[in-house]
């Protein structure tokens, strides 16, 4: 097999797992060199284009592409100038970026690499050569993409990992204290989870978490929410700029839906079918607290819904600099 059609297997493989039609950004002040382009890639890929470096900015802000096909030479921004800029904003600096120029000489070529270009192709353009390279750019493209995904996602349940919650939930501590808006944090665990590892074996219990998980996942309403398996039969959930109120009904929501999942577990003592306790700690607007204390007092809340007989939900709120009210 040659190295053209590994490649191509590789890429149609990543893609058709996750049901996707790449997108290039053309980037050239020629709308005729734009038009060649075009005919190579429209058959394949979603084929965006720009023809001036500020048009391009602004696509790859608003729209990411998945690569950017860039002119150097052009009025205004040329290309390394735009190039330079992709990396410096980290919204953009992922997007690999392949020069397409018709004087190619190692100085332009040694500028391009340095500013972060991964390929270059020179004009007039042979169309097998660019629809090879671009290739071989996207697969590399979808296989970082996909490794940066799968670092992140808990390998039993499918939701984010301990890793992912914990470089959250610095992210929105500092947003809710930058913004001054409300955050929550709802920490809930499995009721009498090793009696169901005991009773049914370990394989129904794995079968069990990832049940529980999903439903967690599907229950939570606005994008910005997210579930993590904090570890062993535990999670956590960061709801961003919502009131203790609004955390407390979603705690009591979570709790329901696992409930109504029906789960047989006859060795509960709570009702008869696996539920989970939750704890939940908020931080209003203007609370003065910093992660590790509203993170310990949703654990704590968490130990009072389990002492409270377990399947139920005891939650606090920080509202001043003082701590708990
Ligand atoms: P409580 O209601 O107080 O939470 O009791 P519990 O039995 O759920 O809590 P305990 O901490 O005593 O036991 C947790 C159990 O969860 C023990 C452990 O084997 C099980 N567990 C942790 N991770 C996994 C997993 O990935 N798969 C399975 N099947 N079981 C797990
Ligand atoms: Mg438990
Ligand atoms: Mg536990």
């Amino acid at each position: 097999m040659s190295h053209v059609e590994s490649t191509e297997s590789t890429l149609s493989t990543l893609l058709e797992k996750q049901g996707i039609r790449p997108k290039l950004l053309v980037v050239d002040d020629q709308p005729i060199n734009i038009q060649v382009m075009y005919q190579i890639f429209a058959a394949q890929y979603q084929v965006f284009m720009a023809t001036s470096g500020a048009q391009a900015l602004e696509h790859c802000r608003t729209t990411p592409p998945d690569l950017v096909l860039l002119d150097i030479v052009m009025p205004g921004m040329d290309g390394f100038e735009v190039c330079a800029a992709l990396r410096a904003d980290p919204t953009t600096c992922d997007i690999p970026v392949i020069f397409v120029t018709a004087h190619t000489d190692a100085a332009q070529e040694t500028k391009g690499l340095e500013v972060g270009a991964v390929d270059f192709i020179s004009k007039p353009v042979n169309p097998a050569v660019v629809r090879a390279r671009v290739k071989t750019q996207l697969t590399l493209k979808f296989q970082s993409d996909l490794l940066r995904k799968l670092v992140f996602l808990d390998g039993l349940t499918g939701v984010f990992n301990r890793r992912y919650f914990d470089q959250q939930w610095s992210i929105e501590m500092a947003r809710s204290i930058r913004s001054k808006s409300p955050l929550a944090l709802i920490m809930l665990d499995v009721d009498f989870f090793k009696r169901y590892n005991d009773l049914y074996g370990h394989q129904c219990g794995d079968d069990c978490l990832r049940r529980v998980a999903l439903t967690l996942k599907a229950s939570l309403r606005r994008p910005a929410d997210l579930v993590a398996r904090y570890g062993g039969e535990e999670f956590a959930c960061i709801l961003p700029e919502t009131t203790f109120e609004d955390a407390m009904q979603m705690a009591s929501d979570l709790e329901a839906n696992v409930r109504l999942l029906a789960i047989t577990h006859e060795h509960s003592d709570a009702v008869g079918v696996v539920t989970i306790s939750l704890g939940v700690a908020g931080r209003s607007a203007k609370a003065s607290c910093d992660k590790d204390s509203l993170l310990a007092l949703a654990d704590a809340q968490l130990y009072l819904a389990k002492h409270a007989g377990r399947a139920c939900v005891r939650g606090e709120q920080i509202t001043h600099s003082g701590g708990a009210a």
